[in-house]
């Protein structure tokens, strides 16, 4: 359930219902929205008495939450969430993903070089990304293919950092790998094959950073939003959401992209939305009208992958811009955000 504050409700008066609800046996959640305060109880909710809560001074309502995600749900709060994807740096305007901007998040698959990734780095930033993507640690199919760099690649990723400002992203596939991944990234990457590894989900609910947790393949709206639930409910708010395409009996694509998703999850929850136009299709040829198309569907973001010399990628070649088709993808999704009210 979720307890509304009257406008204007007073600290001492949000602090008395956090107490009760503490000796409720439950845990609570502050949101401090634009209009209201809303102090939302978690845990099992559904024996408690409601009656002390409503008549304390300050609270306007107590609703129950219906969905069964509840931090993550649109019921807890109306607005839409804006993520930062970095810490402040002094004099720059820091990027963020949920806001009248469209982030953008470019990159190689993986990381295979110092200078590739600082390469790409600087062309991805003068197209107009505002975050950097590439796996140091990536899932594959078969163990005998290249598993990434680990820490010399994040090490790569913070000297592009370095050099360019984009904040980097990086996925995350184990719990003993979260240390690292925070010492040199910026957002952590849940992947679609761990959307559903509840002991990693908890770890970087333990952290501060931003974590863009890619909808499993076979996972449904509901699963994808319980899995979001799991990082917010240990007290890491800062989850965007990220479509990558589900294994459907289609096959002339790698995956089949279901943008409806995009205005349904923005009707149910607040956090933002960023779709991932490069695995949801598989072929570099489809990027630039799905990345339209997530953008005209409302998508808060994109991640694309891009590569200097895509034939001869270690991952994910078929499926990744070049810099010169990524400059004219930015430049197309321009006049698309415009006719949506947004900016890229
Ligand atoms: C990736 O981003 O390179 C990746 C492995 O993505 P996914 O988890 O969506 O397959
Ligand atoms: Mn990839």
């Amino acid at each position: 359930m979720i307890v509304v504050m009257k406008n204007g409700s007073s600290s001492v008066q949000i602090e008395h219902v956090v107490k009760l609800v503490r000796e409720m046996g439950l845990k609570e959640h502050v949101i401090v929205g634009a209009e209201r305060t809303v102090v939302a109880c978690i845990g099992n909710d559904r024996l408690k008495d409601r009656g002390a809560l409503e008549t304390c001074d300050g609270v306007d309502k107590v609703v129950p939450i219906l969905a069964p995600y509840k931090m993550a749900s649109r019921e807890v709060k109306k607005e839409r969430s804006i993520i930062p994807l970095m810490n402040s740096r002094a004099g720059a305007v820091d990027p963020t993903i949920g806001g009248r901007k469209i982030g953008v998040i470019a990159g190689p698959c993986s990381v295979e070089s110092k200078a590739q990734i600082i390469e790409i780095a600087h062309l991805m930033k003068e197209a107009g990304a505002v975050g950097l993507r590439g796996g140091a640690f990536k899932p594959r199919t078969s163990p005998y293919a290249f598993q990434g760099l680990a820490e010399e690649g994040l090490k790569h990723l913070a000297e592009a950092r370095e050099q360019t400002g984009l904040a980097i992203v990086t996925e995350v596939m184990s719990i003993d790998q979260v240390q690292v991944c925070c010492d040199y990234a910026d957002v952590l990457q849940i992947g679609a094959r761990n959307m559903q590894n509840f002991n990693l989900l908890n770890k970087v609910g333990e952290t501060r950073k931003p974590v863009l947790l890619k909808r499993g393949m076979s996972a449904t709206l509901e699963e994808f939003l319980l899995a979001a639930e799991y990082i917010i409910a240990r007290g890491n708010p800062n989850v965007i959401l990220c479509e990558r395409g589900i294994r459907t009996f289609e096959d002339y694509v790698r995956n089949t992209l279901p943008l409806a998703i995009v205005p349904e999850l923005h009707r149910v929850s607040h956090l933002p939305v960023v779709v991932d136009p490069s695995h949801g299709t598989g072929k570099s040829y489809l990027v630039e009208s799905m990345c339209k198309a997530s953008v005209a569907a409302g998508a808060d973001g994109l991640i694309v992958e891009t590569h200097a010399d895509p034939e001869h990628a270690m991952t994910d070649g078929a499926q990744s811009l070049t810099p010169q088709q990524f400059a004219e993808m930015m430049t197309g999704i321009r006049r698309i955000a415009l006719a949506v009210d947004r900016e890229a």
